[in-house]
């Protein structure tokens, strides 16, 4: 597939996912965090977002809950490229009912080429790298060059 670039911003658009086991990790994370979160646009799939903005105080957009729909609005919108990086501590042991949804959003994330951070160690790297405070370029799928192979 062609490519091209889009340039994310420095003030980057982060998502923050955690499967009802790994919330209270998330949260952890993101009182560690908390400083450098600050500085950027967050958002949240809906019993994760109102979660972490009563413990914290963060401003965070809240979608609807995942298993309500959640993880396909927040595909949406990495489909529309308003998304830069997602932390997503979801649960590798425990079953949950929108595993669909799950798979969905985890392959969107990896068609738009965005980074994302499925545990602490990851999601550590991805926060000590100078790369999150500037503006960077990533290759993402030619949407126009699909469309006109396709028509
Ligand atoms: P929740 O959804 O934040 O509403 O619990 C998380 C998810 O399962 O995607």
């Amino acid at each position: 597939m062609k490519k091209t670039i889009r340039t994310m911003p420095a003030h980057k658009n982060i998502a923050l996912v955690a499967h009802d086991h790994y919330k209270p990790e998330l949260l952890r994370w993101v009182v560690e965090n908390k400083t450098k979160l600050q500085s950027h646009f967050l958002y949240a799939t809906g019993t994760t977002g109102n979660m972490l903005s009563k413990e914290t105080g963060l401003a965070i957009k809240s979608l609807i809950s995942g298993p309500m729909g959640g993880d396909q609005q927040l595909g949406a919108l990495i489909s529309e490229g308003k998304i830069d990086m997602m932390i997503f501590f979801w649960d590798p042991l425990n079953a949950v009912p929108h595993d669909p949804d799950v798979k969905a959003l985890l392959r969107i994330a990896s068609v738009w080429n965005i980074p994302v951070a499925a545990n602490r160690a990851t999601a550590n790297f991805l926060f000590n790298s100078v790369l999150l405070e500037q503006e960077v370029d990533i290759e993402i799928p030619d949407y126009q060059a699909y469309l006109n192979d396709r028509i």
